[in-house]
């Protein structure tokens, strides 16, 4: 089953091609929803504020967050989908305060906190019976919360990302969709899980699959840098991570005279020639 994540922007200017980008931080309630999908959903994610979105990529399952300010953005991105037979599912703040008005460009609405029925929402839409309304209700104890950052790989975000710490807020501000929707509560994840995402777990493994990368593609012997970055770009890796991976992946690069092209190697299977500084 493949699932395609969506962070809507809040719109475009009229008469503006290009997309709004007021806002370049990675979008956590997407890396959320990616960590609660069981591992054999494969799981695309575009951000609507700084990319197209391939409408006719292959998908089963549409999801987005909906905030009030990119609801009518996102029933755009809603219709498009739905008009090519792919079923949406939106959820988030707007949905759970206005599920009617939402359910009017979604296939199905989630109110209330996903991880209670995230699961039955994916295996309804793996069987084809997806329901039009998803009620979760009381609170989500979020021990074992694990977002999934990989989703973010390759994109140009602000080096600054966000950890929940709690959900919800105690105070009763009346404009605010935070405190409607939690009915003044708030929950909050043990400070070492908190401690533990903040520590760079999620940047680890970004490195560990850039060293996998590069060890397993230059197994069969060097490569000019020029072609790994874009087989690398292919498999959602940046090219920073892929030049951070260069050490822990035991690759060299070379300047070879006659080519004049930067060709990077396995220590222990490349030439012995003298080198030169990287690129
Ligand atoms: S109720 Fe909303 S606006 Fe007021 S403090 Fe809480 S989160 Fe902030």
């Amino acid at each position: 089953m493949k699932l395609t994540i969506i962070h809507p922007c809040i719109g475009r200017r009229r008469g503006e091609r290009g997309y709004v980008r007021t806002w370049q931080m990675e979008p956590l309630p997407a890396a959320t929803l990616a960590g609660l999908t069981p591992r054999d959903v494969e799981v695309k994610f575009y951000d609507d504020r700084m990319e197209t979105i391939p409408f006719d990529e292959a998908t089963d399952l549409v999801a987005l967050s909906v905030e009030t300010y990119t609801a009518k953005r996102a029933y755009q991105i809603a219709s498009e989908y739905r008009r090519r037979g792919v079923p949406v599912v939106m959820g988030g703040f707007h949905p759970s305060l206005c599920p009617d008005e939402v359910a009017r460009y979604a296939d199905a609405v989630v109110t209330g906190e996903a991880e209670a029925v995230w699961p039955l929402v994916l295996d309804d839409a793996r069987h084809g019976r997806l329901e039009k309304f998803y009620r979760s209700t009381g609170r989500t104890d979020l021990r074992g919360l694990r977002p999934d950052r990989s989703i973010f790989r390759g994109k140009r975000y602000l080096p600054i990302g966000l950890v929940e710490a709690g959900r919800g807020c105690h105070f009763k501000c009346d404009f605010c969709a935070v405190q409607t929707v939690f009915s003044q509560t708030q929950t909050r994840r043990p400070a070492d899980e908190i401690l533990a995402e903040e520590s760079g777990e999620c940047e680890r493994s970004e490195l560990d699959e850039g060293t996998e990368f590069l060890r397993a593609t230059l197994a069969e012997g060097p490569m000019a840098s020029n072609e790994l970055y874009e087989r690398a770009k292919a498999a959602g890796i940046s090219r920073s991570t892929l030049k951070r991976a260069k050490k822990p992946a035991g690759v060299e690069a070379r300047l070879p005279e006659f080519q004049g092209k930067w060709t990077w190697f396995l220590r222990q299977s490349g030439p012995k020639e003298p080198e030169k500084p990287n690129p």
